[in-house]
């Protein structure tokens, strides 16, 4: 890597850094890596951003940092991404541990709600900063979406099981197999914590609203346990996104002839467009506009769609095409068009919400209605990614340290 290394020019006004959620100080890490002093920029992009070592195998480096490298206006821009990921997985695997940085939260106790991203990295911070920090999960194992989500071809468990080391070493307790709102009522950790951090994620799918739905597989608990399904010889995930694209390659992998059917054409998709080669490469075949009206046995009926220009020049609308009904057999349809919040648990706290039945909140990320209550990542933005729900986590972090 030091060849690719040596062509970055470690702009004064790093572009790259600056769209990066979590504005990964670029050039400087980049300086040390060419040093050879790797645990010092380890160290610094672990304090940054404690999940480094995963944003930087996941995120959709043209969204952020590759995208942007200045060197995209003449030249190959510079894969920040690869010497990244050697600099914080050597960091994170060579027995990286967590010290007590500051007093300013000593004495406090912190729950965190969640432990993926949001729950980790806000665990690194605060207990940095003192405090007591327990984290719950409705999961057995630490990491979220990370663990329970993201096949194992695109990212290793064992990252997460250096992350839940790290927890474990570092004497945070974590309480795997409690659903708060089942287990323990929210009401019950703010009244015993100072503070209290949702990071609960965005599990809940989204319905088709389709006739005969009730015969589809949701991806979600799919992707959670494959083994447990039995998908037959054909199988057709309806979607797009990041959730589709790991559910088509892990059904391809179980050896089913997999398609994906997307009602919007291949540049809506909202998955890393790398994703969707990756798929292809596998063996994924796709078709397009593509919207799925009944499911029935043996099959499913679909009906084309196109695109359409308003003519007032506004945003191009996808409209389905009435009598072009067409049945296509296939033995599952797999589901992952979008997936939500359960705010369930916020029910009857006193959690003010909004129309839309989300909560309402204030600076920094705290819950009306709550007065030690805060939302972070997927829980409190909806399905996004990684780096935005660490950046997030970093929000609640900041604003329950200038609280307390
Ligand atoms: C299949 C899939 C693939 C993805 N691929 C990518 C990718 O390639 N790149 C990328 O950047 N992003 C990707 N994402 C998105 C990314 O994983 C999420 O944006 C990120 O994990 C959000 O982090 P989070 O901490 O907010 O939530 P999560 O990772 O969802 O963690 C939430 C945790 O809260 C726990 N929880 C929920 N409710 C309760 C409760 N009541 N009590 C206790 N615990 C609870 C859950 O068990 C879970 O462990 C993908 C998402 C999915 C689903």
């Amino acid at each position: 890597m030091n060849t690719e290394a040596s062509r970055c020019l470690l702009c004064k006004i790093p572009k790259c850094s600056q769209a990066c959620p979590v504005h990964t100080p670029v050039p400087e890490c980049m300086a040390l890596y060419r040093e050879g002093k790797l645990e010092e920029a380890g160290r610094i992009l672990f304090e940054n951003n404690p999940l480094s070592a995963v944003t930087s195998q996941v995120c959709d480096w043209k969204q952020f940092c590759l995208g942007h490298c200045v060197l995209n206006i003449k030249q190959v821009p510079v894969r920040w991404y690869e010497i990244e990921q050697e600099i914080s997985g050597a960091y994170l695997l060579s027995g990286a541990s967590l010290e007590r940085k500051s007093t300013v939260l000593e004495g406090r106790r912190i729950a965190l709600v969640g432990a993926g991203p949001v729950g980790i990295a806000a665990a690194v911070w605060l207990y940095q900063a003192g405090a007591d920090v327990s984290l719950y999960d409705a999961n057995p194992r630490l990491g979220g979406v990370l663990r329970y989500g993201i096949p194992e071809f695109r990212l290793a468990k064992k990252w997460c099981d250096a992350y839940e080391k790290l927890i474990a070493d570092a004497g945070i307790a974590f309480h795997g197999g409690v659903q708060v709102g089942r287990d323990v009522k929210l009401s019950a950790l703010s009244a015993s914590f100072d503070a209290v951090l949702l990071g609960a994620g965005a599990e809940v799918p989204a319905r088709l609203g389709i006739p005969g739905e009730e015969r589809a597989v949701q991806a979600l608990p799919f992707l959670k346990n494959p083994e447990a399904f039995e998908l037959g010889r054909k199988v057709i995930v309806v979607g797009g996104g990041n959730v589709a694209m790991d559910a088509c390659r892990t059904a391809v992998r179980q050896g089913c002839e997999t398609w994906v059917y997307y009602r919007k054409t291949y540049e809506n998709m909202p998955a890393n467009p790398a994703e969707v080669i990756e798929a292809r490469a596998d063996g994924v075949q796709f078709k397009v506009f593509q919207a799925p009206v009944q499911v029935q046995e043996g099959g499913v009926v679909f009906r084309d769609c196109e695109n359409v220009q308003p003519e007032d020049g506004g945003r191009v609308v996808t409209r389905i095409i009435d009598g072009t009904d067409h049945f296509v057999a296939c033995d599952t349809l797999l589901v992952a068009i979008s997936e939500k919040p359960d705010f369930g648990f916020l029910a009857g706290t006193g959690a003010v919400m909004d129309q839309w039945g989300w909560p309402v909140l204030n600076e920094g990320q705290q819950v009306e209605g709550l007065t030690n209550v805060w939302v972070a990542g997927d829980f409190c933005s909806g399905p996004r990614t990684v780096v935005e729900a660490v950046a997030s986590a970093r929000i609640a972090v900041d604003s329950i340290l200038a609280r307390l």
